[in-house]
């Protein structure tokens, strides 16, 4: 990571303001519950196979969290190079200023 200076206070304290991370990770985190469906079914059905049941009931539950997780994760991840490379809105902690790098 780049590091980058305040422009009104000069100081090297100043983070990435996480829009896209945000935003990306929200929308990712719905079509990780889309995924997260079908994850549940393919779990259930391993389940099932391994343990009727209680297999079918664990393998379910299992699939959907990890297709949650995993569409949540990759949306933040887009999110975030968007945040790095496009949007480059920086606040600076010493001071409170809001600058664009
Ligand atoms: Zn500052």
């Amino acid at each position: 990571m780049i590091e980058r200076i305040c422009p009104k206070c000069g100081a090297a304290n100043v983070h990435l303001r996480p829009f896209a991370t945000r935003a990306c990770g929200g929308i990712g985190a719905l079509s990780g519950l889309a995924t997260a469906a079908k994850a549940g079914t393919t779990g259930a059905a391993l389940g099932s196979v391994i343990m009727p049941v209680i297999g079918t009931a664990i393998g379910g539950v299992m699939g959907t969290v990890a297709g949650f997780f995993v569409g949540a994760l990759s949306g933040a991840s887009i999110g975030h190079a968007i945040d790095r490379k496009i949007i480059q809105a920086y606040h600076c902690d010493s001071c409170g200023h809001n600058f664009a790098a």
